[in-house]
C-alpha cells in the first residue's frame, strides 16, 4: 500500500498575496527519524508504512499527490518592531488533511526567505518534535509533530551540522502577523476574506470583527495560563509567532523552568526580558492590541469599533486571571477557585521563588505528599502557609489529590535532557528521543523506568541560554 493524504487545499481560494507557489527541494539522502503514526491515523492518512517513502514525502523530496504547496505571506512585530515583509522563508504548507495543515519545515528557501538558507538542522526540528508533542500530551493547545526526517545534507551555522526537516501539523498556520501584513497594506478586501476564512476554520460562531477578536482572546487568554500552569516560558512571543488558532506555536527559544522565578528569561536575544515567564500575559494582551488594530478597518462605525475593541483588549488581564486562578487552582486541589484564593496561590509561588524550587518537582510532591514538599518544607513561612492551604481544601467536598493528580506533571521536557538529547542525535544516537517521546506522552503518569527523567539539572547540566538555533 502507498501513502495517501487527503488533501485539501483551501489557503489557495484566498487571495494570491497572501501566498506563493512554492515546492519544496528535493534533499540528498533522506532518512526517517521518527514517524507519529497515532497523528497520521487522525489525519485520515492511510499507507503509511514504507520508511523510505515517508522519508522521500515528509523531506520534501516528493510532493505527495493532491499537495498543492505553498509558503505563506504574513508581518509581524518582533520583540516590538515592526516587520512588513515576512512569510515562511523556509517552510510549506502541503495542504490540509482533516481540516489540519501539514506543513513541512526546513523544506528550503521561498520567496520570504531573502538571507536564509531555507533548511533547519536537526536540533531545532527534534525539540520540536518532543516538545510540541509534549505540550499536546499535557493539554496544552499546540501544534503538532507529524515527522522528523534527516536529509542527509551538512548545513552551515556555527559549524556544520545535520540538516532535518519537521512536518507540523497545525490547525491553520493564520497569525495575528497575517492579519497585520494586509492591515499595513490597507488591502480591505483581503482582510475580509482572511477573517470569513478564520472564522469559518476556528470560529463558526463568530459573524462580526467584535465577535472574532473576542474568541480569539479568550483561547490566548486561556492559552497563557496553561502555560504558565506548567512553568513553560515561549521565548518569542512575536506577533508572526502568536495562533489565531489559540494554539502554541514556534518553538524556537522555548523553554520550561526548573528553578522558579517570574523573571526568568532564556532567550539568548531576549535582552530586555520582554518574553519573561511573568511578562507572558501583558504581552499576549499587546499583541491582542495589534489584532484588534488590524480588524479596524472592517467596522464602518470605527468610533464606536474603537471604543469596542478596546474594551476587549482591556477585559483581557482580568479573563487571563481567572483562567490563571482555575489552572493554579487545580494545582492545589482546589476544584473552583476564587478570588480569594490569588493570595493562597501567589504566597507559595513567592516561596518557591525564595527557595528557588524546581516549579514540577515542588507541585508534584504536594500532590504525593502535601506536608513534605522537599523544596520548600525548610522555609519558614511554608508551614503556615500549608495550613492555610489545608484549611482551604477542607471548604470543599472534592478530593484534592484527584484534582492535583491531573494538574501536576510528573514529567515535563526538561531543557538539559532537550540539550542532552540533541547532542546525542548529531551523534547518530536517538534513545534518548525516542525515551523523552514515550515519557512525555504521558507525563502525569509515574514510571519506575524514567525517574531519572524527573531530576531538575545538576549545576554542571543547568541550561541558562537558548537559541533560536535555526
Ligand atoms: P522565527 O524566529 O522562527 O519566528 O522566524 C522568523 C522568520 O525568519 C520567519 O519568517 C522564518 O520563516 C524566517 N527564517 C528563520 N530561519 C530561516 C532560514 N534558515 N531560512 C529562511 N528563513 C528563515
Ligand atoms: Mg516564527
Ligand atoms: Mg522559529
Amino acid at each position: 500500500m502507498t501513502l495517501h493524504i487527503p488533501f485539501d487545499n483551501t489557503y489557495v481560494d484566498l487571495p494570491n498575496r497572501l501566498f506563493s507557489h512554492q515546492k519544496p527541494y528535493p534533499v540528498r539522502a533522506p532518512k526517517l527519524v521518527a514517524f507519529n503514526h497515532s497523528l497520521a491515523t487522525a489525519l485520515g492518512i492511510t499507507g503509511a508504512e514504507d520508511e523510505l517513502e515517508l522519508a522521500h514525502v515528509f523531506s520534501g523530496t516528493t510532493v505527495p499527490e493532491g499537495a498543492d504547496p505553498i509558503a505563506l505571506f504574513y508581518a509581524g512585530h518582533q520583540f516590538g518592531n515592526w516587520n512588513p515583509q515576512m512569510g515562511d522563508g523556509r517552510a510549506v504548507l502541503l495542504g490540509e488533511s482533516k481540516g489540519y495543515d501539514i506543513q513541512l519545515k526546513g523544506s528550503g528557501p521561498t520567496p520570504y526567505a531573502r538571507r536564509g538558507d531555507g533548511r533547519a538542522w536537526l536540533g531545532p526540528v527534534l525539540r520540536e518534535y518532543v516538545v510540541s508533542e509534549a505540550m499536546h500530551a499535557l493539554g496544552i493547545p499546540s501544534t503538532r509533530a507529524l515527522a522528523a526526517v534527516e536529509t542527509g545534507e551538512e548545513i552551515m551555522r556555527d559549524r556544520p551540522l545535520p540538516g532535518a526537516v519537521l512536518t507540523r501539523v497545525a490547525s491553520s498556520h493564520i497569525r495575528v502577523g497575517t492579519f497585520q501584513a494586509l492591515a499595513a497594506r490597507q488591502d480591505t478586501d483581503g482582510l475580509q476574506a482572511l477573517m470569513e476564512y478564520a472564522c469559518a476554520r476556528h470560529y463558526p460562531d463568530a459573524n462580526t470583527p467584535a465577535a472574532f477578536l473576542k474568541a480569539v482572546i479568550a483561547r490566548q487568554a486561556n492559552l497563557v495560563a496553561k502555560w504558565m500552569s506548567v512553568g513553560f516560558i515561549h521565548g518569542v512571543m512575536n506577533t508572526d509567532n502568536c495562533a489565531i488558532s489559540g494554539e502554541t506555536i514556534d518553538y524556537g527559544p522555548c523553554a520550561f523552568m526548573d528553578a522558579f522565578h517570574p523573571g526568568q528569561v532564556f532567550s539568548s536575544i531576549d535582552r530586555h526580558g520582554r518574553y519573561a515567564y511573568g511578562n507572558q500575559p501583558q504581552i499576549i494582551a499587546w499583541n491582542m492590541a495589534q489584532l484588534a488594530t488590524s480588524l479596524l478597518p472592517l467596522e464602518k462605525n470605527s468610533d464606536a469599533a474603537v471604543e469596542e475593541f478596546t474594551n476587549l483588549v482591556n477585559d483581557m488581564p482580568d479573563m487571563l486571571r481567572q483562567f490563571w486562578r482555575q489552572a493554579f487552582g487545580k494545582k492545589l486541589g482546589i476544584a473552583e477557585a476564587v478570588v480569594g484564593d490569588d493570595r493562597l496561590i501567589s504566597q507559595l509561588l513567592s516561596i518557591m521563588t525564595d527557595q528557588k524550587s524546581d516549579f514540577t518537582n515542588t507541585f508534584r510532591d504536594l500532590t504525593d505528599s502535601p506536608t513534605a514538599s522537599l523544596d520548600v518544607t525548610d522555609h519558614s513561612d511554608f508551614q503556615d502557609w500549608s495550613i492555610r492551604w489545608q484549611d482551604r481544601l477542607a471548604l470543599q467536598h472534592a478530593v484534592p489529590s484527584d484534582i492535583m493528580r491531573k494538574a501536576n506533571p510528573i514529567f515535563t521536557p526538561r531543557n538539559h535532557q532537550i540539550e542532552a538529547m540533541i547532542a546525542q542525535a548529531v551523534d547518530g544516537d536517538f534513545a534518548l528521543f525516542r525515551q523523552l517521546n514515550d515519557a512525555l506522552a504521558n507525563p502525569f503518569e509515574a514510571n519506575p523506568d524514567w525517574t531519572d527523567l524527573t531530576a531538575p539539572p545538576t549545576d554542571a547540566e543547568k541550561v541558562t541560554q537558548t537559541f533560536c538555533g535555526t
